[in-house]
């Protein structure tokens, strides 16, 4: 594997509150075979609704060159989002170019539908390892918050075709809500436990401005720990900075639980992260109204210098702490989808 050719010739240094610039997240598409209601809530992302248009997405060389440019600016983790990243053709043009500038960790989440059908091509592109959105292992349950036509039989033979491609570690994410999905929870933990897989949950949050969110649908970390320490019992990891979720050992050794607490007790202290949505726009923050574009001096022909420059000149400028102001109840504006900037 060849490693990252360009020398840094800017760093982003720090923002405004001292954080770096690590980890980008890119969404490759905004289109989903899924109608998650607290993601792409059907009445809203119907048969009416607009996706971008195909020629105004980046393509997969566009991607791998901004990916290139992060990667020169001290970026270490690139994770591959959506949107359903499985729906789109070129996922492994993708996956093999940021693998071949030497990235040194290369992510996907998934919901896991088309997984059977890719998992091999994507692990020959490059790709160690996968997580996997699973939110219940009832098949009603299941359903009603995935809100299509797709069984949970067939994310389930995803996981499958996932280990037996030899991709690892494969993680688990399950959005908690109340009301929902809470009274799996301990299924899910004991089918995690089974089959080795890290389970994550992630507090309901309030992404977008379609999902309807209300702090009551929200189950808390530590409401989420307390059911299962009550079964299972776990031990504290040391917090990773680099980490968004907090992570717990079962005192069994079978493997570990993690949740991730944006609501109930924000990380945007050590918030490393920005966002590259469909359409090119860099985003420095999951809540953010505005990004800037960079689709327009890539396709205009700036180079990786003048790109460099820009996301630096940005990363400088960046304030955002969105889930702490949250807490503090002062949080504003019209906020971009999920699918669209990237979960
Ligand atoms: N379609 C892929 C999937 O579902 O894994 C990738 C994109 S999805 C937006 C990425 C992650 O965001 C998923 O794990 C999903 O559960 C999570 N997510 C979406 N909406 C959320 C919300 N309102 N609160 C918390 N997590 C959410
Ligand atoms: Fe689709 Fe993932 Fe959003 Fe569900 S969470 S609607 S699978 S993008
Ligand atoms: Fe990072 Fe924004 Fe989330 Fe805070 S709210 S952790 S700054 S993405």
């Amino acid at each position: 594997m060849t490693t990252v050719s360009a020398v840094p010739v800017v760093t982003t240094g720090p923002d405004r509150f001292g954080r770096l610039l690590r980890d980008v997240r890119i969404s490759v598409t905004d289109r989903c075979n899924f109608r998650c209601p607290y993601c792409m809530p059907k009445a809203r992302f119907g048969p009416g609704h607009r996706f971008l248009p195909r020629a105004e997405a980046l393509d997969a060389r566009e991607i791998v060159r901004l990916a290139g440019v992060f990667a020169s600016l001290g970026v270490t983790k690139i994770r591959l989002t959506g949107g359903e990243p499985l729906l789109r053709p070129d996922l492994v043009e993708i996956v093999e170019g940021i693998a071949k500038l030497g990235v040194p960790d290369i992510a996907l989440t998934t919901n896991g539908a088309l997984l059977r059908r890719w998992a091999v091509r994507l692990r020959d592109a490059g790709l160690q390892r996968v997580t996997v959105s699973l939110d219940s292992l009832d098949p009603a349950v299941f359903t009603s918050m995935s809100d299509s036509r797709i069984e949970l039989s067939e994310v389930l033979d995803g996981i499958a075709a996932a280990r037996d491609a030899g991709l690892a570690p494969i993680k688990l994410n399950c959005v908690v809500q109340r009301g929902v999905n809470e009274d799996g929870l301990l299924d899910l933990v004991g089918f995690a436990r089974r089959e080795g897989l890290g389970l994550r949950c992630i507090e309901y949050m309030d992404v977008g401005a379609t999902n309807g969110w209300r702090m009551a649908d929200v189950v808390s970390g530590e409401e989420i720990l307390e059911r299962v320490r009550h079964v299972y019992p776990l031990l504290e990891e040391a917090p990773d900075p680099a980490a968004v979720a907090r992570t717990y050992r079962f005192a069994d050794g079978s493997g570990d639980l993690g949740v991730i607490t944006s609501v109930s007790r924000p990380f945007c202290g050590d918030c490393t992260r920005a966002r590259l949505g469909v359409d090119g726009k860099l985003y420095t923050c999951l809540f953010a109204t505005a990004g800037i574009d960079l689709r327009e001096p890539l396709r205009s022909g700036a180079d990786d210098d003048a790109l460099r420059r820009i996301v630096a000149d940005r990363w400088k400028r960046r304030d955002d702490r969105y889930s702490e102001l949250r807490g503090l109840g002062i949080a504003e504006g019209e906020r971009i989808e999920m699918s669209y900037i990237g979960g």
